[in-house]
């Protein structure tokens, strides 16, 4: 299988995922952080604590008004709280300066809002490229350990440099908002259905042109 096939292939697999990212713009930039190595649910239960604290329209402007302590207490459940507290106080004070308005960010170039993200202390490349592609509607690749995983399994590509693997995704698919956002969640939905940790090849639609597979097999 090609690269370029990737997509196609997967959205026959697991049909259309749409954004995939839930939640409004806000929330999302919310959940990118509060998402850092723990699971979804534990997020969903710190968004339900936060939307239950927070009574205001503008849900980052009112965080943000929030003393850390009690930031910190209604993330708890999303773990590593005293770190992601800091985290979030950091993007909402960022996001302070574009008055918490994410229509002003949006007005910025693509690789200028990039650089300011990356620049937060706490904020990595994927978090960064996670807020600019789906609560931004930036076109940008998002890369995490499933997108590299599956290139390494599916296609034999061994890359450890974020930027390659977003570079290598960048050059053979257009970019398009709608195209990355579902494309990340399929690889995402691929890499837990099947392709765990422990890969699940034998009830893997994709085994038929795996190369993790057919080096099993011993044909290559
Ligand atoms: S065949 Fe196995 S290694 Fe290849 S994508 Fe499926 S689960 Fe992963």
């Amino acid at each position: 299988m090609r690269l370029t096939e990737l997509y196609r292939k997967l959205l026959e697999i697991h049909g259309s995922v749409g954004k995939w990212w839930p939640g409004t713009p806000e929330e999302i930039a919310i959940t990118a952080i509060l998402t850092q190595n723990t699971n979804w649910k534990n997020v969903e239960r710190v968004m339900e604590n936060i939307k239950n604290a927070v009574k205001g329209n503008n849900l980052l402007k009112e965080l943000d008004s929030l003393p850390e302590e009690k930031v910190a207490e209604l993330i708890r459940p999303a773990g590593f709280f005293n770190i992601k507290t800091k985290r979030l106080k950091a993007l909402l004070k960022f996001l302070k300066e574009y008055n918490y308005n994410l229509s002003r960010l949006r007005d910025l170039p693509t690789h200028i809002l990039r650089e300011r993200l990356l620049k937060i202390k706490g904020i990595g490349k994927e978090t960064a490229d996670a807020i600019l592609l789906y609560a931004l509607e930036k076109p940008i690749f998002v890369v995490d350990s499933y997108t590299r995983r599956l290139l390494k399994r599916i296609f034999n590509i061994e890359l450890n440099d974020y930027d390659e693997v977003q570079r290598l995704f960048m050059t053979h698919y257009p970019e398009d908002v709608r195209l990355y956002q579902e494309f990340h969640g399929l690889i995402v939905e691929h890499a837990k259905k099947f392709c765990s940790k422990t890969p699940k090849c034998g009830v893997c639609p994709l085994k038929k042109e795996c190369c993790h597979v057919s080096q099993m097999n011993g044909f290559s």
